[in-house]
């Protein structure tokens, strides 16, 4: 577990227009480097929506604020006549380092299959960006007990074709879909669970090197007060935060767990 660097994501989904967002990043960068408290042990990651990018590329140049920052959702197209769409090219020449793939958001609202999410996958890759993969059941897949084979079967399905470099390099994310925005957390032995059947179907997959580099985290209703115990997890490797990470002074306390 310690190789592998925790990885403290904050999705702001579709909020922060591009003047909130610099203005949030830059409240964020102040209260971390204010803090008396060394979290160059954690990366931090934060994904704007598209049209904050180019701000916070210049504002973390600029400030050489310690976080990084990605993309919520890329095309699985490199350019062409697919209006409205964004290529990871595009994201790539912004300095993005990584890109949401498969939140469930995208995957109901947006009905994006399996078979797309991988094509995004593969375009991630193409474009040097590393993408975290979302995966999770919803609250009557969990009640009718069938939830680790439904997301291993979304696992499956997403990750056909990737080379061991390539997955070794994956971040994948498991949000049960009923613990996001709900309050509803899981618990740290569910995150758990979860986590190493994930990694478990990775050694499957690519072979134990493989399966052992590759960063997991635990998503839905993430705080500052229920983190560190989902962080001591074994197989959990950092948290996507959604509607906490809008509230500098929480986020900045999930970044500044204690483990
Ligand atoms: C998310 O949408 O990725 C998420 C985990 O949301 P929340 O933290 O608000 O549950």
């Amino acid at each position: 577990k310690f190789d592998r660097t925790p990885l403290i994501a904050g999705n702001w989904k579709m909020n922060m227009d591009h003047v909130q967002g610099i203005t949030l990043l830059q409240k964020l960068a102040w209260t971390l480097s204010d803090a008396n408290h060394d979290y160059s042990r954690v990366e931090v990651a934060v994904f704007p929506p598209f049209t904050d990018l180019r701000g916070v590329q210049t504002l973390v140049q600029g400030d050489q604020l310690k976080v990084v920052y990605g993309a919520q959702d890329l095309s699985d197209q490199d350019s062409g006549a697919y209006t409205g769409d964004i290529s990871g090219a595009f994201l790539a020449k912004l300095a993005c380092r990584y890109v949401l793939v498969g939140h469930s958001e995208r995957r109901t609202i947006h009905g994006e299959s399996d078979e797309l999410l991988n094509r995004k996958l593969l375009a991630a890759y193409r474009h040097g960006l590393t993408p975290i993969l979302c995966l999770g059941e919803g609250l009557e897949v969990r009640q009718a007990g069938t939830h680790v084979e439904h997301t291993l079967t979304q696992l499956r399905a997403d990750v056909v074709g990737l080379t061991e470099e390539q997955a070794a390099e994956l971040v994948i994310a498991y949000e049960p879909i009923w613990a996001i925005g709900t309050g509803e957390v899981a618990g740290p032995n569910d995150a758990q669970e979860m986590c190493a059947a994930i990694r478990a179907e990775l050694v499957e997959i690519f072979g134990s090197s493989v399966a052992q580099k590759a960063r997991l985290l635990y998503g839905g209703s993430v705080k500052a007060n229920n983190v560190a115990s989902i962080l001591r997890e074994r197989d959990v490797d950092g948290v996507l935060v959604g509607g906490a990470s809008l509230d500098v002074a929480e986020f900045a306390n999930i970044v500044k767990f204690e483990s």
